[in-house]
């Protein structure tokens, strides 16, 4: 790639470097590239640009469209498995005994089930992340890491990239490379889904409500949306577990009501109350907790047995095969003898597996000798579904300078991860949007085996498609 030359010269010239460098983050600023700083994540007085790399990342671009292409078939895998009771009971049958948190969604989900749906229009926002996996013949293929049906972040600076890679790059005279970074625009299409969603419930007087945590580091890119909503009309309020605890209420239509600005008691909030007020109302969740299940790490390993995905496809084995390409090996841990297996193959080779619970949002997958320790503990028990085992994808390195806060500019082996962002919005049983709205390449140091922007690993990027 011409930028490697270029980034060999740049290292050898610190002043030019810092000069493209500052250049760089005073373009991402102007773009609205924005990020809370992490020692004052709610100050609306300091903001800082979100971490980025100095430059785009070469990424096939068959492979790219390959991800993009999956995303509306990954949409209505989710949405078919977030209506199938039998299919979540029986893929998270084990976990629930393992594991407290997806414990307590489903004893939620349970509870809305018996007392009979409400709900007609769903809607989902997702993203599905892929890493492309390198093969020893030299080749590479695309293999999912986790689709998200709750922790979606990147939405909003996703789209404000594309701008500024293209312009360093034109600076230092690479026009044609400038043209190979394609537009996002992620906030459009997440916009018209909620407002399709809202359109179909029909109510002028209905609001989209944000609902927020005491913590808001992403408030910021939240707004983007929120303003594309207030644009067309749509009303739209933030409101804080706390808020919603003390003020929510259904009326007899099992219409939800939120109030404001009332005294409350923070320490009393049960968020597990406020997930179910929200799940029993007629208002459009999203995700709703059967999406929200969906999405979970153990129904994704269930979904790589034999005949899973046939269920969900049953007449088009073409979507199968090219769903089921996209997985990597996902090994049960569930008490019994396919589980005793997992747990030998792992402790034979730690290095090629990652161990997950049921976590989202970055730091808690386990890796290396420590899957040894993890397992050597629980491996007896059924502490051990709690989990799912992967194989460790490999993807090709690169070398970039990341930019990121108070950090000093240096030659980076960096590996990326490529996001794509679903919307649907379905009324009974007609889908009545189904897209891919965008995407996110996510870039890290190849030595850290997490990623994740919020967590302080990962750096946006752009796929400069080759
Ligand atoms: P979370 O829900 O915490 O985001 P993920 O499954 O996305 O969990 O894992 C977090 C990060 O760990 C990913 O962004 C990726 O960088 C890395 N990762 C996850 N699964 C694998 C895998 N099978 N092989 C290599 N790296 C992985
Ligand atoms: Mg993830």
């Amino acid at each position: 790639m011409a930028t490697n030359e270029i980034l060999e010269g740049l290292i050898k010239d610190p002043d030019r470097l810092k000069d493209l460098a500052d250049e760089a983050k005073e373009l991402a600023l102007q773009h609205g590239a924005l990020l809370r700083i992490f020692e004052n994540p709610n100050s609306s007085e300091v903001i800082t640009y979100t971490p980025f790399t100095l430059f785009p990342s070469p990424v096939p671009k068959a492979k790219f469209l390959q991800a993009l292409a999956l995303q509306i078939h990954y949409n209505l895998l989710v949405d078919r498995i977030s209506q199938d009771p039998g299919f979540l009971e029986e893929a998270l049958a084990s976990t629930i005994q393992a594991d407290d948190f997806t414990a307590n969604l489903f004893r939620l989900y349970r509870e809305v089930q018996q007392e009979g749906r409400t709900k007609s229009i769903v809607m989902g926002l997702n993203r599905s992340d892929y890493m492309l996996d390198q093969r020893e013949d030299g080749t590479c293929s695309l293999k999912q890491t986790e689709i998200n049906t709750i922790a979606v972040g990147g939405i909003c600076i996703s789209g404000n990239l594309p701008v500024v890679h293209r312009r360093i790059l034109q600076m230092l005279g690479l026009l044609e490379e400038s043209q190979c970074v394609p537009e996002n625009n992620c906030i459009a299409g997440m916009t018209r889904a909620l407002a399709r969603a809202w359109e179909l419930y029909g109510q002028q007087e209905a609001v989209v409500m944000f609902l927020v945590e005491d913590v808001q580091l992403h408030k910021l890119g939240q707004r983007c949306i929120e303003h594309q909503l207030w644009r067309r009309g749509i009303r739209v309020i933030r409101r804080k577990f706390e808020e919603v605890s003390s003020t929510g209420h259904l009326n007899g239509d099992k219409k939800l009501f939120v109030h404001s600005f009332l005294t409350y008691n923070s320490c009393l909030v049960q968020s597990w109350d406020v997930r179910l007020l929200m799940e029993r109302s007629l208002a459009v969740k999203c995700p709703d907790i059967s999406t929200h299940l969906a999405g979970t790490k153990k129904v994704q390993q269930e979904l790589a047995r034999p005949g899973v995905l046939e269920r969900f496809f049953p007449d088009q084995p073409q979507v199968v095969e090219q769903i089921r390409a996209t997985f990597a090996g996902l090994y049960s841990l569930d008490m019994g003898p396919e589980g005793d297996q997992t747990v030998a193959m792992a402790l034979a080779n730690p290095e090629k597996f990652v161990l997950k619970p049921q976590r989202e949002g970055g730091g808690n997958n386990v890796y290396g000798e420590d899957i040894v320790r993890v397992l050597e503990e629980v491996k007896g028990d059924k502490r051990r579904a709690a989990y799912i085992l992967m194989d460790k994808i490999r993807p090709k390195t690169e070398q970039n300078i990341l930019l990121k806060t108070g950090q000093p500019l240096k030659l980076t082996s960096v590996c990326y991860e490529i996001g794509a962002f679903g919307a649907y919005v379905r009324q009974g049983k007609d889908m009545v949007m189904n897209e891919c709205v965008g995407h996110l390449l996510r870039t890290k140091n190849s030595e850290q085996f997490e990623g994740g922007i919020t967590a302080r690993v990962s750096a946006l990027d752009n796929p400069l498609l080759v």
